[in-house]
């Protein structure tokens, strides 16, 4: 592990020591330690006597390593601007820690476009919404293998770290993204990513490599992006990739997760927004032969399921990345036949929507659907090799048990679009599985090999909205669990270094959110087994019953209310849904309107049309609805959307548990997408929606400060006559007379096998000021 001088998780016993090469400010690990602002920190000197970004004087070359006493002890400023919370380049390090103060650090770091912060291991980054010269090769070059603490705060210095780490310690790393839509979270992991591809060593089989891993971005961008209200260019998925390396820190390949994607977008999108980007770069960048092929018209607004305002955007080409995307494809090894096949059912997509359903009355007077131009449907039949008649069949009626015998009923035009809907929406979610299957397929590595990984998730961040549903309700479950394995990952580190030094670990008060989880995921009586359960009642279900149930069985939970509780507390901030509840999520309370949480999580498609499907001839559409094969009746339901994500995202915190983890919390500073701008109510939400104050008192948990005695008193053996000018004793005893003289509450300090701890920055400060009297 690197060399920390804050907080935070600590080095391994045995981990190599990198010198510091910025003067005499105490390292805990044997070295020396940035200047004074960046205390815990790895910030370059931005107060009094030293200079930014003056590299001859505080900010030594990079790689050079100075020793103790080669540099004038920090001037008496130093330690003044160290209370100057603008300075601080750790926030674990800020004196008085309040939220005014955290605020006020991050808006003075941006306005200088020090977008970067850290909070122990976690960095903070702040979107400028500009480009700034500050990820070129030159920087990459900066970066790679510096000294962590003679270097600003960046991304590129954690993508170093965990890459060091892991290359020289076999250590897995993960590194997870966090913040809301259009906070940054996937250019940060590219620009991890990126940073990986270039320091690690280059080669023809490798180059091919690091290409394929690179370019799954510009394909899984255009399938799962789209333009919204809030990010031009908005991840509507989650996504987890495992970069897998060799020995020598070569990339061999990875494996991408994805989760949850967006599918409700293929059908419907508010005003402003866009559909996945793939439809409008498809009609923009397609060759006329192409869209031909397809049986497209090069017009969005021809799509019903396009929005037609908003179809093109400013500052996007849609028909250049629809060739990058294509390109990309080729790279990754797509075949000429699977990217046809691709486009071919995303046409059919598309297509549906077109497909128009007209209301006529059957003999009995039973309301009935037809298909009301036959054109469309049609040349969906040819493109997936199906006959019309079982296609407009299976849109327009369903099968239904009767005892045993099988009976065809007529849908309603309302239940026909809906089945339609259905179809067009699992079959794109279903494609995009297979894209990235598909993907996974190119870049797996090949088994038997030994290998390390460095994950990179980014994933969507806390929503709170106006109206929150499902989908909200999904996402803040997964952020919760994040929460957690923060939580667990950074105590059980911070206790392994007290085990290992021999500290009594007391327990250091934290908000523990295992009780928000618990209420969401127990199997037996949590939120999402609860809805289950009312999923696979028999008979109508609504959210009545669900309503009611959770109303009943959480009654006296600390974290849920009801709506008549709500109504009793008056609270009137929201005008509340007809059915609700609220969770006191640790990021802030919401309140969730529960109507379309059955239909969602059932997610289910009439049978008729998955049979439909597979009867096509088309190899690809077919192989997306296994279930259709009527030779093998399935008569279990598949599971629903809340059980299979809560079963990936066990698996996902099982594999991060299983890595030393990196954090960047990525934060929007304004809602316009304006370049530079901060907007501190904006931020402030963020910083509690992100858990930051919290972030930084469990990086403080126990002990802010610790280091190695022998730097330590030499650093400090100055304050006492007993100690200076040389302690004849051992460093620890050395410490332990100098400590006491200097009369610091004892609770204050701890002494390990190898080092001093001290509780609070406080106490590290004043043993600055002694020292500079
Ligand atoms: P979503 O959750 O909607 O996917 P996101 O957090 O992934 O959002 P990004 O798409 O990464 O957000 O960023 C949104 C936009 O902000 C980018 O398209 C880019 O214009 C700008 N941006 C993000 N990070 C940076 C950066 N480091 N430097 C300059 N601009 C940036
Ligand atoms: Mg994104």
């Amino acid at each position: 592990r690197r060399q920390r001088c804050g907080p935070g998780p600590r080095t391994e016993p045995g981990a190599l020591v990198r010198s510091c090469s910025v003067p005499q400010f105490p390292c805990p690990e044997g070295g020396l330690w940035a200047p004074a602002p960046s205390w815990a920190g790895r910030d370059q000197p931005q107060f009094g006597s030293w200079p930014v970004g003056s590299p001859g004087s505080a900010t030594p070359a990079a790689g050079v390593p100075r020793t103790a006493g080669t540099a004038q002890p920090p001037a008496m400023e130093a330690t003044t601007s160290l209370l100057d919370a603008a300075a601080v380049g750790d926030l674990v390090m800020l004196d008085p820690l309040t939220e005014e103060s955290l605020l006020r650090t991050l808006q003075e770091r941006f306005s200088r476009e020090e977008i970067y912060t850290y909070i122990g291991e976690v960095v903070i980054s702040v979107n400028p919404y500009k480009p700034l010269p500050i990820y070129t090769p030159e920087k990459v070059e900066e970066y790679h293998n510096c000294n962590f603490f003679a270097v600003k705060p960046h991304i590129y210095a954690i993508a170093d770290d965990a890459y060091c780490s892991l290359r020289d310690r076999d250590r897995d790393q993960c590194i997870l993204i966090t913040g809301e839509s259009g906070a940054g979270k996937t250019e940060a992991s590219k620009l991890v990513m990126s940073y990986v591809a270039a320091v690690s060593s280059k080669g023809e089989e490798v180059d091919k490599v690091k290409e394929q891993l690179l370019q799954s971005n510009p394909v899984l961008e255009a399938f799962g992006n789209a333009k919204t209200i809030r990010n031009d260019n908005s991840s509507r998925f989650g996504k987890y990739m495992d970069v897998e390396f060799d020995f020598k820190g070569d990339p061999l390949g990875g494996v991408i997760s994805n989760y949850l994607l967006e599918k409700s977008r293929i059908v419907r999108h508010v005003k402003g927004e866009r559909n996945f980007h793939i439809f409008y770069q498809l009609l923009a960048g397609g060759s006329a032969q192409l869209l031909q092929q397809l049986k497209l018209r090069p017009d969005c607004s021809h799509y019903s399921y396009l929005n037609h305002e908003k179809s093109v955007l400013p500052g996007m080409d849609d028909a250049a990345n629809f060739r990058a995307m294509q390109d990309a494809m080729a790279i990754i090894g797509f075949t000429p036949a699977e990217v046809t096949a691709l486009l071919e059912v995303t046409a059919v997509v598309l297509k549906l929507g077109n497909v128009k359903l007209s209301s006529c009355f059957q003999a009995s007077g039973m309301e009935a659907s037809s298909i009301a131009e036959p054109r469309e449907l049609q040349e969906i039949s040819q493109l997936i090799g199906l006959d019309p008649n079982t296609l407009e069949q299976a849109l327009c009626s369903r099968t239904v048990k009767v005892r045993d015998e099988s009976v065809l009923t007529a849908l309603s035009v309302s239940q026909g679009y809906y089945g339609r809907d259905a179809l067009a929406k699992n079959i794109y979610s279903r494609l995009f599985d297979w894209l990235v299957n598909r993907i996974n397929t190119s870049i797996q590595v090949k088994p038997g090999m030994q290998r390390k990984v460095m994950g990179v998730l980014d994933i969507y961040g806390f929503e709170i909205f106006q109206d929150n549903g499902f989908e909200q309700f999904i996402i803040n479950y997964c952020n919760e669990k994040l929460q957690q394995i923060f939580i667990l990952m950074t105590l059980k580190e911070e206790q392994e270094e007290y085990v290992r030094e021999g500290i009594q670990w007391t327990p250091v008060e934290f908000f523990d959110n295992t009780i928000i989880c618990d209420l969401i995921e127990n199997s037996k009586v949590g939120i999402l087994a609860m809805l289950d359960e009312e999923c696979l009642r028999p008979g109508t279900v609504n959210e009545d019953t669900f309503i009611t149930k959770l109303n009943q069985i959480f009654a006296s939970h600390k974290r849920y209310e009801s709506k008549e509780t709500l109504n009793a507390k008056h609270v009137t901030d929201v005008s509340l849904p007809l059915r609700c509840f609220r969770i006191h999520h640790y990021a802030g309370k919401v309140t969730y309107n529960v109507t379309g949480f059955i239909e969602k999580n059932n997610d289910l498609l009439f049978r008729d049309l998955s049979q439909a499907m597979w009867a096509a001839r088309h190899t690809l559409l077919r192989s997306l609805f296994p279930e259709g094969d009527p030779q093998r009746p399935s008569l279990k339901l598949p599971p629903t959307t809340g059980s299979q994500f809560k079963a990936s995202v066990a698996t996902l915190m099982k594999n991060l548990y299983s890595k030393n983890p990196n954090y960047i919390r990525c934060i929007k500073p304004n809602d316009t997408k304006t370049a530079m701008r901060f907007t501190p109510d904006l931020v402030l939400a963020q910083v509690r929606y992100l858990g930051l104050m919290e972030n930084v008192r469990v990086r403080r948990a126990g002990y802010a400060f610790r280091q190695l005695y022998q730097p330590f008193l030499n650093r400090y053996k100055m304050l006492s006559r007993k100690t200076w000018p040389h302690w004849m004793g051992s460093d620890r005893e050395g410490t332990e007379v100098l400590l006491a003289e200097l009369k610091f509450p004892p609770e204050e300090l701890a002494y390990g096998h190898t080092k001093i701890f001290i509780r609070s920055p406080r106490t590290l400060f004043d043993l600055e000021k002694r020292r500079q009297l």
